[in-house]
């Protein structure tokens, strides 16, 4: 069993890494019976932001990645209607927030202090500065402990002096006295890695007693029985460090995978002033925060991404062998697909937001009524409140709406994302009704043939027809008027015939729609019902 955990620090921003990262914990975790858990890493204090906790957890939530164990929100109390729940830790091996278990590292440092792993440096931002200056200075570096050589092999005598005139110190790990050493361990991603050793002696507690993350976050995820530590490839460089941190503390260290970030393509083109060519270049870098939308993970939901849509999305970027899964498993949840870490893209996922919109497309084609009524509608009293409204006020009937022609799948279709619920819907309200490119009758209608095909309609209408019954019906009306009965008919001689049944067919469909584009016209009828059919045909009484 895996225990795997997502250890977020408050920033108040939910990248879209964050949320691949818990994905893969989390899958992993329940693949094998284990358990997944959320930290939080907020030892920056300074860099706290209200509301980052809420931002995480409930992002979490909405993409169904809530952890078993750590930081959880207890079930409101009022059922969600206006309030969220509280935050509660559960678990074995809480406090589950890092400024909450201060005291857990302190005794940890006292510890290496004994052993004579770390030091307390006293050295003042002053001569650290100056200390710096120095080294840059340099061409040959002195040794990376050269800079607090001051401190780290300080006489007893000179210490106890400093701390008895209490002057503020941070401690400090004292790495190897050999650093031509080199550490080497399995990524679960990315195979064997050979670094070499720590060389810097990193600060474990700041001035203030509270730790910095590469201290915290060793003693936890020991002490929390992580097997599995799985996260973003910018931790690679401090493997050396946690290795030794882990070994200096006496843990057995715990796998390790380091997971490439999702990339971005920008594409460079160059004129080659000899030639005259244009050569175009692809240089890849990670998503930017700033530069691009789709990192924040509140961009999906805006868009109208279901939430199913974009954990697919990332499932098939990250993993080639999801689309086949897919493919060959049309009705299985996704987590029926079974993610191995060795997997994933070696090079990192590249951001593409075609594909988002086709995954996107595809999981709507297999969700229920039911579910695009639901998942529609959360989304809607955000972005649409006036559909929202209306798509509440009578549910059954809406769903009712969603579920045309949904066996064929084909309707489901015409949803990508949610924004996309307007042009489907607004023709089933009479306050919408003509408000999307309202009444494009076809042009070679003449409008006395128009208001003579709509009030024909009118007599011979019957809500009870069957799809093929209504085509004749309209077939024949539009014969009479000397409209080609077969398209066919129409194309081979077009001068003969003032149009085509599917023309006749068209002003019906303009006149109940409001729209030509409308999925089949008798299921849409059935739906709105024979009053609201022939009120909306005669509106065009004449
Ligand atoms: N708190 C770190 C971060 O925000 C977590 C790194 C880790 O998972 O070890 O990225």
């Amino acid at each position: 069993a895996m225990v795997t955990r997502y250890a977020p620090s408050p920033t108040g921003f939910m990248h879209i890494g964050g949320i691949f990262v818990s994905l893969i914990n989390k899958r992993l975790s329940l693949q094998s019976e284990g358990v997944f858990y959320l930290r939080l890493e907020d030892t920056d204090v300074k860099r706290a932001i209200p509301g980052a906790l809420d931002t995480i957890v409930d992002s979490l939530a909405r993409f169904d990645l809530s952890p078993q164990e750590g930081v959880l929100r207890a079930p409101a109390k009022d059922g969600g209607a206006s309030s969220r729940g509280e935050f509660v830790q559960q678990g074995s091996y809480g406090p589950y927030i890092q400024t909450e278990r201060v005291e857990i590292y302190r005794d940890y440092a006292i510890d290496l202090i004994r052993r004579g792993f770390a030091y307390p440096c006293f050295c003042t931002v002053e001569e650290l500065d100056a200390i710096r200056q120095e080294q840059m200075a340099l061409t040959v570096k002195p040794g990376v402990h050269g800079r607090w050589a001051k401190w780290r092999d300080a006489p007893l005598a000179r210490v106890k002096e400093a701390l008895a005139g209490g002057t503020p110190f941070v401690l400090r790990l004292r790495a190897p006295d050999d650093v031509s050493g080199r550490v080497e361990w399995k990524d679960g991603v990315k195979g064997v890695i050979s670094m070499p050793v720590n060389d810097l002696d990193t600060i474990l507690l700041k001035s203030d007693g509270i730790p910095t993350y590469h201290f915290a976050h060793a003693i936890d995820d020991h002490l929390m029985r992580t097997t599995h530590v799985i996260r973003g490839d910018e931790w690679i460089s401090s493997m050396p460090l946690h290795l030794q941190l882990f070994r200096t503390l006496g843990f057995r260290p715990v796998e390790y995978a380091h997971v490439p970030p999702i990339q971005k393509l920008d594409r460079a083109e160059e004129v080659d002033p000899e030639t005259g060519e244009t050569k175009v270049s692809d240089a890849r870098r990670k998503l930017s925060k700033r530069k691009d939308p789709e990192a924040n993970i509140a961009y999906y939901r805006e868009i109208g991404v279901p939430e199913t849509g974009t954990i697919e999305y990332l499932l098939n970027i990250a993993n080639s062998a999801f689309e086949d899964w897919r493919k060959a498993n049309p009705d299985k949840p996704y987590s029926a697909f079974p993610l191995k870490l060795n997997k994933l893209a070696p090079g990192g996922a590249l951001s593409d937001m075609v594909k988002l919109k086709s995954v996107s497309q595809a999981v709507v084609s297999r969700m229920s009524a039911e579910d695009v009524y639901a998942q529609g509608l959360d989304w809607a009293r955000e972005y649409d409140k006036e559909l929202a409204a209306l798509m509440e006020r009578d549910p059954e009937y809406t769903k009712r709406a969603l579920g045309i022609e949904r066996g064929g799948k084909k309707s489901n279709k015409r949803i990508t994302t949610w924004p996309d619920l307007r042009p489907q819907l607004f023709f089933f309200y009479d306050e919408l009704y003509g408000g999307v490119d309202a009444f494009d009758f076809p042009e070679n209608v003449p409008e006395a043939d128009r208001w003579a095909v709509l009030k024909q309609m009118l007599h011979v209408f019957d809500p009870a027809d069957s799809k093929e019954a209504w085509f004749e019906k309209v077939r024949s009306i539009g014969v009479a008027l000397g409209y080609a009965g077969e398209v066919k008919q129409y194309k081979a001689s077009p001068e003969s015939w003032k149009g085509h049944v599917g023309d006749v067919s068209m002003v019906v469909r303009v006149a109940v729609c409001g729209t030509r584009n409308s999925p089949d016209l008798t299921e849409v009828m059935a739906v709105l019902g024979e009053p609201r059919v022939r009120a909306r045909i005669e509106r065009f009484a004449r």
